[in-house]
């Protein structure tokens, strides 16, 4: 042997050690789902979470036992991710917007043996727990809480259960390779299916994810994470503050408008992450409160496409906003929208152009597009192509299936329709399911969305394929208004815009549009209800 360096696993419990040896005192700020908020610290994270895995195995449980969670980002949600996972067991954070059915589903198919809840859930857990299969003890986030209690049979209290174990047991020996958490995607069509994430690929998504070029999160920031710790791992966010020694704003149950805005102002939050659904909501309270949100420097936006007016919008109260990629099946990150050198030389407008892409993807991560019938496309910023991903952090086989979700060639396609340019800025140009077919051409349903919400009588709006029998599918176009405005009228503002054949047929206003447990627009609902009414014989 020429000689070695040492070889340390990459596991979740040594980015949570780091954070209590390194930077105990560090703050974490919880608001609490009984209401209140709750101060404590790296330190003390670090120690809880050391005893939750000691009581976690006390109760018996085995090598990657299933733990699930229905909760909100809290403190003590925040011990469950480092104690479940850096004790051996796997973590799955279950998303309580899902229906009560699925739910049910996603923990018989984990085979969950202990469920968390937040106080908030004890109702739902209640009536579900008669159908969960494998769950043997259902434990509510909070000290005793006797009215909870009598709801439950059984219900133990995370306080108690903490008590029974040891701060300094040491974690027990982990390979790198094995399961730590486990996410499931939304399942708009069809059943969820699970995303089991490995210590090692979770490690290596919090190195990559914060270099400058992407979260760029420093000991110096204070970081407010709206995205749900149950939507992939609040992208990553708590492994990435755990390391970095981060002060951490936790929002609990109320992502209002008013109450963020509140919350950045009191906190002094100087980057918060969040989907547009929730970026709208708190640009509108701005409005109203006055507030200039003079701390915040960046936010950064993802899990669907990002309406043009909110980079300017935020520029006005001297935030950057940071626009990025990814999906449950990618850990999350897939791509980042930061700028190069020469960019900064472009005027804001110039700019605000760009940033409105998805970005390039960090180390770790490969893209590439190919056609119809798997001819790889060039990256021009032309040539229009699924898009397939490959890297560290993506995955390989769903959870308790026998056979790889890749192509034959190792690419995990990410049902994106999307460009990509010579130095690697890719736009997502549609959802592969979503894009309009029209008499053999393409209309991106994300183009007439954001023309239609440019409009300033128009709130939200969503593009569906509407069957035709001339040209297969035609553009229908189904918006909320905020305003007056007519059919004619928005149609006629397509003019000028893009070709006159990519304008939409029809313009349907409604008072809402359906969205989904992850905040995004359910065009397969709009399919299914407008999908017909451009035949005539329908
Ligand atoms: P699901 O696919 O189950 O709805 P995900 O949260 O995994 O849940 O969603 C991933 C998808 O969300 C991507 O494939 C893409 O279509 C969409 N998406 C994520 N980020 C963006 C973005 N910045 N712009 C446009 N679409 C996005």
């Amino acid at each position: 042997m020429l000689g070695q360096m040492m070889n340390m696993p990459l596991t979740i419990g040594s980015l949570i050690d780091h954070a209590a040896r390194f930077h105990s005192s560090g703050e974490i700020i919880s608001v609490e789902t009984t209401g209140g908020n709750e101060n404590t610290t790296w330190g003390e994270v670090g120690a809880n979470a050391h005893r939750l895995s000691s009581a976690l195995r006390k109760l018996g449980l085995g090598k990657s036992a299933r733990c699930g969670t229905i909760a909100w980002n809290n403190r003590r949600h925040l011990e469950i991710y480092f104690g479940v996972a850096g004790g051996g067991f796997v973590c799955h954070t279950i998303n309580p917007r899902m229906g009560p059915e699925q739910m049910v589903y996603v923990m018989n198919h984990a085979e969950d043996q202990v469920l968390f809840i937040d106080a908030t859930f004890v109702p739902a857990a209640g009536k579900l727990a008669p159908a969960l299969k494998y769950c043997k003890h259902i434990v509510m986030l909070g000290p005793r809480d006797e009215a909870a209690a009598k709801t439950i049979p059984g219900l133990m209290f995370y306080d108690e259960l903490l008590e029974t174990g040891d701060a300094y047991e040491a974690w027990p020996d982990i390979d790198e390779q094995s399961a730590a958490n486990l996410c499931y995607t939304s399942g708009t069509t069809g059943d969820p299916k699970g995303v089991l994430y490995s210590h090692r690929s979770t490690v290596l998504h919090t190195l990559s994810g914060n270099q400058p070029d992407g979260l760029n999160i420093s000991a110096k920031d204070t970081v407010l994470p709206v995205v749900p710790m149950f939507h992939v791992n609040a992208w990553g966010v708590p492994y990435i503050a755990a390391i970095t020694g981060c002060k951490l704003v936790l929002p609990g149950p109320n992502l209002d408008g008013k109450s963020l805005v509140n919350l950045i102002d009191i906190t002094s939050t100087t980057l918060a992450l969040g989907v547009p659904t929730i970026w709208m909501g708190l640009l509108g309270a701005l409005k109203e409160t006055g507030s200039k949100m003079p701390s915040l420097k960046r936010t950064v936006v993802g899990g669907s496409a990002l309406p043009p007016s909110m980079i300017p919008e935020f520029a006005e109260y001297g935030v950057e906003l940071i626009h990025a990629w990814g999906m449950t099946e990618t850990s999350p990150v897939g791509s980042m929208n930061q700028l190069l050198q020469r960019h900064t030389k472009m005027s804001v407008q110039e700019q605000a152009i760009l940033r409105l892409g998805q970005g390039r993807p960090p180390f770790g991560v490969d893209l590439r597009l190919v056609d119809e019938v798997g001819r790889i496309l060039p990256h021009d910023g032309i040539a229009q192509g699924d898009l397939q991903i490959r890297g560290l952090w993506v995955i390989d086989t769903y959870f308790g299936k026998d056979t790889s979700a890749l192509t034959v060639d190792g690419w995990f396609d990410t049902g994106d329709v999307a460009t990509i340019d010579a130095e690697g800025f890719m736009i997502i140009r549609d959802r592969s399911k979503d894009i309009i077919k029209s008499g053999g051409e393409w209309i991106s349903t994300v183009t007439l969305e954001n023309i239609a919400i440019s409009h300033p009588a128009i709130s939200n709006a969503a593009a569906i394929a509407a069957l035709h029998e001339k040209w297969d599918e035609r553009p229908v176009l189904i918006a909320v208004k905020s305003g007056e405005v007519s059919e004619e009228e928005l149609l006629a503002f397509y003019k000028g815009k893009i070709e006159s054949w990519q304008i939409p047929d029809r313009v349907i206003f409604a008072d809402a549009l359906p969205i989904g447990s992850t905040g995004k627009v359910q065009k397969n609902k709009l399919r299914d209800e407008f999908g017909q009414i451009l035949l005539t014989k329908a």
